[in-house]
């Protein structure tokens, strides 16, 4: 995939590409800390974007999603709940040694409470089973 931008300043028009949407989103952000103008983005099959300024550029929404289970943060908070847990699953109580996966699980969403994402009382552990149970009987609704 190629995602074309055009930037212009001052009646001067720059063309860049990028490869990932994330990547022409960084790029973008550089671009608007040192210049003022106008960022139309292309992505193939899409109505062209247009960016002002860094203010409306969803880059943090693509930051957060990518990065936050890579954050040293959410690393060892996570390794502090599974450890507190008995590394078992809340719901049905299986554990590793049954073949199972334990997932870390926010109990109110990140999409929809960001500043809970590291809160430690909003964290519950689920197996893989119930963790896809729980999503789906949200879905349900
Ligand atoms: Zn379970």
């Amino acid at each position: 995939m190629t995602i074309r931008v055009t930037l212009q300043m001052n009646g001067k028009c720059t063309r860049r590409e990028y490869k990932t949407h994330a990547r022409a989103m960084n790029g973008l952000k550089r671009w608007f800390s040192g210049n003022k103008g106008l960022a139309l983005v292309y992505q193939p099959g899409q109505q062209p974007v247009v960016y002002q300024s860094v203010h409306d550029l969803p880059i943090h929404q693509v930051a957060n999603e990518t990065d936050f289970y890579r954050t040293q943060e959410w690393r060892s908070l996570r390794v502090d709940v599974l450890a507190e847990s008995g590394r078992r699953c809340l719901l049905c109580g299986n554990s590793p040694d049954n073949g199972i996966t334990l997932h870390v699980d926010h109990i109110k969403p990140r999409s929809l409470f960001p500043e809970l994402a590291l809160e430690k009382s909003n964290l519950q552990v689920l197996c893989e089973d119930c963790n896809l149970g729980k999503m789906t009987s949200e879905l349900s609704f």
